[in-house]
């Protein structure tokens, strides 16, 4: 018998529904630019060598990488979007490194070039950072787009507690993230908070304290969850091969998510529940499956056990 998922209801907010709702159905895709940022943690202002979990290759699509410049990056995303998936609005979004981290002119010239590019199909600007590389200025700078078009700021929050953040060389804290969201409080900007979940050394008690932290803070409206992968050229890479450590199997992650989702704030949007890389940097967990394949294992357990976002929000909180 059909279930209300086949039919591509699901019982938490999901980002593809999201986007349906706004954008009045049309099919609304990312489109992937690269800035050529670096981040503090890698040229030395902060540290060397990057958080020691990434190799920024595994979060961006091969076909992103290493195109000339802002404007081919853009018509090339949008023609393959539209050729692939029938898209007919896009939103921008610079992901790879630290996509504030520049001076305001520079940040303003890349955002300007990549959203001159088709203007009446772009939604939308996503920018990938880190909470210690924004401040009042390019949150004004953002703002000002933000009255045309939806602006989602994504920050890396990774995990709440410093001796984690110490552990991954993150080179920022979690009381540096803290301010970086007070200074977004009442902006007009979206806040989305991005997660790693299954650090070895931190307990599933200790990772439930997240959803916590997340609830806490009104405005942020979108998350971002991952699980711990372990990718070629990355530093914990080369650790796990030398004394590779736990991490979460397929049944285990779900068994996780189970438990989170019902306590994250009903009205939070969930635009990822897990991370995926290439297969060709993926060291560690493979769980034999395709992204979309992950997705309707993790969707279906959620409905079958009938797991609801929010059905213990006021309780755990
Ligand atoms: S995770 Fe983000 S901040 Fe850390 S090194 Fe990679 S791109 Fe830079």
């Amino acid at each position: 018998m059909a279930t209300p998922l086949d039919f591509g209801f699901k019982n938490y907010n999901g980002y593809g529904s999201h986007l349906r709702e706004k954008f009045n159905h049309q099919r609304v895709f990312k489109v992937i630019v690269d800035g050529g940022f670096t981040c503090p943690n890698r040229d030395g202002s902060k540290g060397y060598g990057g958080c020691s979990y990434c190799n920024v290759d595994s979060f961006t699509p091969e076909l992103s990488r290493k195109l000339p410049d802002i404007r081919s990056q853009v018509e090339q995303g949008i023609e393959r979007a539209i050729k692939n998936y029938r898209a007919e609005k896009f939103i921008i979004y610079f992901q790879p490194n630290t996509n504030t981290y520049a001076p305001v002119d520079r940040l303003q010239k890349l955002y300007d070039e990549a959203l001159a590019v088709c203007p009446e199909q772009i939604v939308g600007l996503s920018i990938g950072t880190r909470p210690d590389c924004i401040n009042r200025e390019k949150i004004d700078l953002l703002e000002h787009y933000a009255q045309k078009i939806d602006v989602d700021l994504e920050m890396g929050m990774e995990s709440i507690y410093n001796d984690t953040l110490l552990r991954i060389n993150r080179g920022c804290s979690h009381e540096e993230f803290l301010s970086a969201l007070q200074l977004l409080h009442k902006s007009r900007l979206q806040v989305c908070v991005h997660t790693i979940f299954g650090f070895p050394w931190e307990t599933e008690e200790m990772m439930l304290e997240y959803i916590h932290e997340i609830n806490r803070h009104a405005h942020i409206q979108f998350v971002k969850f991952h699980h711990l992968h372990i990718v070629e050229g990355s530093i914990m890479g080369v650790h796990y091969k030398k004394s590779p450590f736990k991490l979460f199997s397929l049944s285990e992650y779900t068994d996780f998510l189970c438990k989170i989702i019902p306590m994250l704030r009903p009205d939070i949007v969930i635009q990822r529940l897990f991370g995926i890389s290439d297969w060709n940097l993926l060291i560690a967990p493979n769980w034999g499956l395709k992204k979309s394949e992950i997705q309707t294992y993790i969707d279906k357990a959620i409905e079958k056990r009938g797991i609801i976002q929010g059905s213990h929000y006021l309780t755990s909180n």
